[in-house]
């Protein structure tokens, strides 16, 4: 018999209890005044007004705090290994080839590569002492790798490739890739073709038949630049200038563009599906936005990132209206001024409200994006909402509603810096 069971009833494992706060926000379901969540085992047990808490519960530690009760956030779009680059997040650029050449001479000067997995580290703490318990990571460096695991944090980590041309991908930059791939280390991997202008095409119909071939998510940056769909429909180089005197091996520049929109480019290189998710999406027309939905690609929107880089707000209202499922990513500290996912809630809200967007459902959709809409990005769906069978990954932002004030207002609105507790697989990993 278990030693831990006596009885009809187990004995509460260490980190099995009761979290209660003025609101909980289940996002799957209405908000809950005076609400509570019972952890069992790492998962949701219950969840519901703490004056209605099962009598099951009733011997478990309860933990009450001030403020709203939430899943833990999901940031859809990351790179923590530049966390040690947070003067030049601290900056502003003219465009986003402007923002490159600043970031590429950062890049350069980093000579110990462990300095990689010491950023990561310190950035997996800054975004799990903001309410994140989860995000889409890209790993562009081999010691920024296993971080995500070593912390408890979910998510994915994209293994990134970037600056391949087909005559390097064949002269051993395949061969590396593949080495890389099949390391092991601890939790799930998934692929990253860095942009669809950094990268010949037929080298991204190879990283995405690898991902699909091993079941792996994929993720890429698609509509950051501003130049970048003349690239692919003209063969403009403006966006592979940092690529100097190697831009013209690239096979865009050599045959002149495909006459192809920036999605519908991506499209032919395999890179869309319901498998694969897009950061920022700014410069992507009306046709382009309906491609993506019903192929199934979901992209993460990344406000502060583009604003610090000079770029224009991603067209939030748009995406809303059109009926996609977004993901609020917080970039890099290389071009962001926190990973506190709030900040980028906040900034699209601001930015939907500047684009005319009027519906009631704002608040509570910009909720449902960093949250299970970062879920959905990285194939999880036992993330993002606080119901029973969840895992117990939950934040606690202090942050009260004011007269009829929806919990959902107040959090998108004044949440950003206001995180006193972080719970990951019910194990309390930040407070304050
Ligand atoms: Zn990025």
């Amino acid at each position: 018999m278990d030693p831990l069971v006596t009885g009809a009833r187990p004995v509460a494992a260490p980190n099995d209890a009761v979290f209660a706060a003025e609101w909980a926000l289940p996002v799957s379901s209405p908000a809950i005044r005076h609400g509570a969540v019972a952890v069992v085992d790492g998962r949701i047990a219950w969840v519901g007004p703490i004056d209605a808490l099962p009598v099951d519960f009733a011997g478990l530690p309860v933990e009450t705090l001030t403020g709203i009760l939430a899943p833990g956030l999901v940031n859809g779009h990351t790179h923590l290994q530049y966390t040690g680059f947070a003067e030049l997040g601290r900056g502003a650029y003219r465009s986003f080839e402007h923002w490159s050449e600043a970031f590429e001479v950062c890049y350069e000067a980093v000579v110990d590569p462990e300095d990689w997995g010491r950023a990561a580290r310190e950035g997996v703490q800054l975004a799990m002492r903001s309410g994140t318990t989860a995000m889409a990571e890209i790993v562009t460096d081999g010691p920024a790798r296993g971080v995500l695991a070593e912390a408890g944090m979910q998510g994915i980590e994209y293994l990134e490739a970037i600056g391949e041309t087909e005559r390097r991908w064949d002269q051993g930059g395949r061969a590396a890739f593949l080495a890389w791939l099949d390391q092991e280390y601890p939790g799930a991997v998934g692929i990253s073709p860095h942009a669809p202008y950094s990268l010949d095409g037929e080298v991204i119909r190879d990283l995405t038949a690898l991902a699909r071939e091993r079941g792996m998510r994929i993720h890429s940056h698609v509509g950051e630049s501003e130049v970048e769909a003349t690239l692919y429909a003209d063969g403009n180089r403006d966006v592979l200038e940092i690529y100097g005197d190697m831009r013209d091996e690239f096979a865009l520049i050599r045959s002149g563009g495909t006459g192809l929109s920036t999605a519908r480019y991506a499209e032919s290189i395999d890179l869309l599906g319901a498998d694969s998710h897009l950061a920022h999406g700014i410069y992507l027309e009306r046709a382009d936005r309906d491609l993506l939905r019903e192929t199934g690609t979901r992209v993460s929107l990344c406000p502060r990132s583009n604003r610090v880089i000079g770029l224009d707000a991603p067209p939030v209202a748009d995406y809303l209206r059109e009926g996609h499922e977004i993901a609020i990513g917080t970039d890099s500290l290389s071009s962001s001024p926190s990973l506190d996912l709030l900040g980028d809630v906040a900034a699209l809200a601001s930015a939907a409200r500047d684009q005319g967007y009027v519906d009631p459902d704002l608040h509570h959709r910009l909720v449902d994006a960093a949250t299970l809409g970062g879920a959905r990005v990285i194939g999880r769906d036992d993330l993002g909402a606080l119901a029973p069978g969840m895992r117990a990954d939950l934040a606690v932002f202090d942050v009260m509603t004011v007269g009829d004030e929806a919990p959902e207002h107040a959090l998108v609105e004044r949440g950003e810096g206001s995180c006193v507790l972080t719970v990951i697989g019910g194990r309390i990993r930040h407070r304050r």
